[in-house]
């Protein structure tokens, strides 16, 4: 299970409608807890291969290493990444099948219609099976205005 709040789903969704009809991509950093992977912080990368457009992202290494510094020092990690599919649902495609490198990485793949964000969904390479394996993406309620934080 992997959980996020609305904002970074909100976030999430603007990112992929300003990059359209590019492909905009980034880094998951949160922390590994028991019942579920917690995203912390969504962070925007460069995407390499955003010129040729249709399904082909590869974050720049610098963005990629920056971020991971920085998660150390907050004590976080990076948890996964996620990419948009500009023209496409939210399912790992062919070319992602080509790319499962690091299975303990959750993907997030925002599918698009028409320039619109229509979905986004969680998957986790399963490199024995060489496909993905859907993974419960849950956003949180919003938190109680009351409560104490
Ligand atoms: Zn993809």
């Amino acid at each position: 299970m992997i959980r996020l709040k609305p904002a970074q789903a909100v976030l999430l969704r603007r990112l992929a409608e300003a990059a359209h009809p590019k492909e905009c991509c980034g880094l998951l950093i949160g922390r590994r807890l028991e019942a579920a992977t917690q995203v912390d912080e969504i962070r925007p990368c460069r995407n390499l291969l955003d010129k040729e457009c249709q399904d082909r992202f590869e974050i720049d290494p610098t963005d990629r290493f920056a971020a991971m510094r920085q998660a150390r020092a907050m004590g976080r990690e990076i948890v996964g990444h996620y990419h948009a599919h500009p023209q496409g649902p939210a399912r790992p495609s062919e070319t992602d099948r080509g790319m499962m490198y690091e299975p303990e990485l959750i993907w997030l793949i925002i599918g698009m219609q028409k320039g619109q964000v229509e979905g986004i969904a969680a998957f986790r390479p399963n490199t024995e099976a060489g496909d993905f394996d859907a993974v419960l993406l849950v956003i949180e309620a919003p938190d109680d205005q009351n409560s104490p934080s």
